[in-house]
């Protein structure tokens, strides 16, 4: 049976941080599906579409990735998609609260699924979705912080935000 991971999240956008954990951890599945759900409790900068191609031009053409959308449970698309393993990510403690409860939610709801975490890289840590969406509205640097073609999606979407929002 082919062993397959779904990494699930918002990826508003896509970071470094992301990248380098399905990096790692492809080589231990045959298939890492990246799952882009939209959540209920925030709003997002990017659509489900937008976040998708931002994340395709990031995987280049690795065979072994996927990315896929859902808007119900992640245990129920792990069904369709006959995939055993959650993997999510850890960055610093205040993850582990917000994971833990997550990952025992999805335990109880689907018993035979596994949630796998993998720390952060050190030189990664640091770096969420909402960091670099609040660096690039102050217009700082996100070079090393995410791949270039998301600094550029970045730097448009909030140049239009900034525009389009009337002056007080
Ligand atoms: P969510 O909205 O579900 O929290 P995110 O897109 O913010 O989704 O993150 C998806 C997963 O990736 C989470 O498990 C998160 O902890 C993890 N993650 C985010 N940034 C990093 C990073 N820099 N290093 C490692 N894991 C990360």
């Amino acid at each position: 049976m082919k062993k397959i991971a779904v990494y699930p999240g918002s990826f508003d956008p896509i970071t470094n941080g992301h990248l380098d954990i399905i990096e790692r951890v492809s080589d231990h599945f045959d298939q890492v599906i990246i799952l882009v759900t939209s959540s209920s409790q925030k709003s997002s900068l990017f659509t489900i579409e937008e976040r998708i191609r931002l994340i395709e031009k990031s995987i280049k053409r690795n065979k072994k990735i996927k990315v896929d959308q859902f808007d119900g449970l992640t245990v129920d698309y792990m069904k369709k998609a006959k995939a055993k393993v959650i993997l999510r990510g850890l960055r610093a403690v205040v993850d582990f609260e917000y994971e833990l409860t997550l990952a025992s939610m999805n335990k109880r709801l689907s018993p035979k699924i596994e949630t796998m975490l993998v720390f952060a890289s050190p030189e990664l840590y640091y770096v969420s979705s909402r960091g670099v969406k609040e660096i690039a509205m102050n217009r700082g640097k996100l070079t090393g912080l995410v791949p270039s073609h998301v600094e550029k999606a970045l730097k448009e979407r909030l140049d239009y935000v900034v525009k389009k929002s009337p002056k007080s």
